[in-house]
């Protein structure tokens, strides 16, 4: 490892891949995974079972700091297909927070700037001295804006929503195909549209589509690139 921690942020819409992409890549490089959006999830899953209005500004930051955030790749019996294990105060959540209602309220306390404030302070301190492949809407620009890669996966929006409606079927949710595309099309509109820290394109990232390009094919040239980079800062 050298001196300095070596951060990938990787940023885009809903169901772009960027979950299973960072989970290989951090893999492949032996970094540490952490996935954001199971942050906002896990706000979200907290205040609906505290009977907080999504709403509510204060109460839903003042559940944050009182609650136990842990995530760590998965180990054991844990290793069940999820790409991340969250626990909250002490309770195995991985699942439960995978929903598209614990999505949908995700997007909703994503909004608040308090949230955003301390959602975005327990990840930078996760990413101190640490190898990461941090993911989600803002880690290009405000939680990681010093990372050496900076990416932006998208993929076209009937390609995201043939990817989301088929993860939906094969974890057993019956749900039509025009539903998944709708709700795509409103959190992607939540996430761009937001005051505070919205989904965007930051000048100095690598944009991939992954439309027509294998999961495979995107970790690959990923990591070509990481390994790249070391190189030169090995020299320089
Ligand atoms: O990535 P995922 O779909 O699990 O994220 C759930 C929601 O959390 C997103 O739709 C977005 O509203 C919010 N989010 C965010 N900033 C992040 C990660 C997720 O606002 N860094």
């Amino acid at each position: 490892m050298t001196n300095q921690p070596f951060h990938i942020a990787i940023d885009g819409p809903v169901a772009a891949g960027k979950g299973t992409v960072s989970r290989l890549v951090a893999d492949r490089l032996a970094f540490l995974y952490v996935d954001t959006g199971a942050m906002y999830r896990v706000t979200a899953w907290m205040s609906i079972h505290a009977d907080i209005d999504l709403t509510d500004e204060a109460a839903v930051s003042a559940l944050i700091e009182k609650t136990n955030i842990e995530m760590y790749n998965p180990k054991g019996d844990e290793r069940d297909g999820r790409l991340t294990t969250v626990k909250v105060n002490g309770e195995d959540v991985s699942w439960q927070i995978r929903t598209e209602e614990i999505g949908r309220g995700a997007s909703k306390v994503a909004v608040h700037p308090l949230v955003r404030k301390a959602l975005v302070a327990k990840q930078q301190n996760i990413a101190k001295n640490q190898n990461i492949v941090m993911e989600g809407r803002d880690t290009t620009y405000a939680v990681l804006p010093d990372a050496q890669l900076k990416i932006y996966l998208t993929a076209s929006d009937t390609v995201r929503a043939k990817r989301r409606h088929m993860q939906l079927l094969t974890k057993g949710t019956d749900v039509e195909f025009a539903q998944v595309y709708k709700d795509l099309l409103e959190r992607d509109e939540l996430d761009t549209n937001r005051k505070t820290d919205p989904l965007k394109i930051v000048p100095e990232a690598w944009v991939i589509d992954t439309s027509d390009l294998s999961i495979e094919r995107v970790v690959e040239m990923i990591v070509a690139k990481v390994q790249v980079l070391l190189e030169s800062s090995k020299k320089s």
